[in-house]
């Protein structure tokens, strides 16, 4: 289980500097809210609001322009490994094995514990028959299993997913959305995943912020009120979906 966290952003807002055109953009306006663990947030919202560089804040990559972001009341200020980040490209190293980029994370550990805990992870997303293999002999479902469970092993307080299934097709990205589900019970962690699929931001999320673009700002905190597992075809699932199209502006 992670341990007990609290997130907050607050106030924050983000400017970008464009040395090519001299411009400024306003990326992001005073977005505030707050996430404790256990939860699982969805940002939703069209291309170019800000969902990336709320994240990337939140990871620590980048900093605010105006406000402050803080993990359990400590000022974020650089990545660790408090923050674990999934991209939509895997980002697996392509000279190490399977199990080798799962264990990377622990290095350094007692081996035979790491090695333990990587043979778990690995059974837990059915690649058994994959540990010895290389990243260009996997799938793209495949590989980012192998992504998700590399950053699950450091158990981070905060799971952070930038559109991690974009680069799958339809039926895989069903199958990726449980796994991920599995991640997020085993561990408890805060849960927060940009995704422009708004099927996918009802079915895995109990918090959809939905935002609007120039600037960036949250138009609204939803609550997901609906019991796991959910049924994409509940009238209940459907009104959310409407609710959600009719709320974003593009
Ligand atoms: P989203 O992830 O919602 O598509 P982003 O967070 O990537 O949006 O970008 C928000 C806005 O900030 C866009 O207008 C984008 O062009 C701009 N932006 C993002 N990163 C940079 C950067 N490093 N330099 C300049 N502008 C940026
Ligand atoms: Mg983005």
């Amino acid at each position: 289980m992670a341990k007990k966290s609290k997130l907050e952003v607050k106030n924050v807002s983000k400017y970008f500097y464009r040395s090519d055109t001299n411009s400024i953009t306003h990326a992001i306006k005073e977005v505030s809210f707050e996430a404790s663990n256990g939860e699982f947030i969805s940002i939703v919202g069209p291309s170019g609001c800000g969902k990336s560089t709320i994240l990337r804040m939140i990871a620590g990559l980048i900093v605010p322009t105006m406000g402050e972001l803080t993990l359990d009341g400590e000022r974020i200020t650089g990545p660790n490994a408090d923050k674990g980040l999934v991209f939509q490209q895997h980002g697996l190293f392509p000279w190490l094995t399977v199990g080798e980029n799962v264990a990377f994370g622990l290095k350094g550990q007692d081996k035979a514990k790491v090695s333990e805990k990587v043979d778990e992870l690995i059974d837990m997303v059915g690649l058994n028959d994959f540990k010895d293999s290389y990243p260009h002999q996997l799938s793209g479902g495949m590989a980012q299993r192998v992504a998700l469970i590399r950053t699950m092993i450091v158990e981070p307080a905060v799971f952070l997913l930038d559109e991690p299934f974009g680069a799958l097709d339809a039926f895989t990205r069903l199958a990726m959305q449980d796994e991920l589900l599995k991640v997020w019970r085993t561990n408890n962690p805060i849960m927060i995943m940009v995704t422009h699929d708004i099927d996918e931001a009802i079915y895995m999320s109990n918090r959809v912020l939905i935002m609007k673009p120039n600037p960036g700002e949250i138009k609204e905190d939803l609550i997901i009120d609906l019991p796991y597992p959910r049924d994409r075809l509940s009238d209940k699932f459907i009104e959310y979906r409407k609710h959600i199209i009719e709320t974003l502006e593009f």
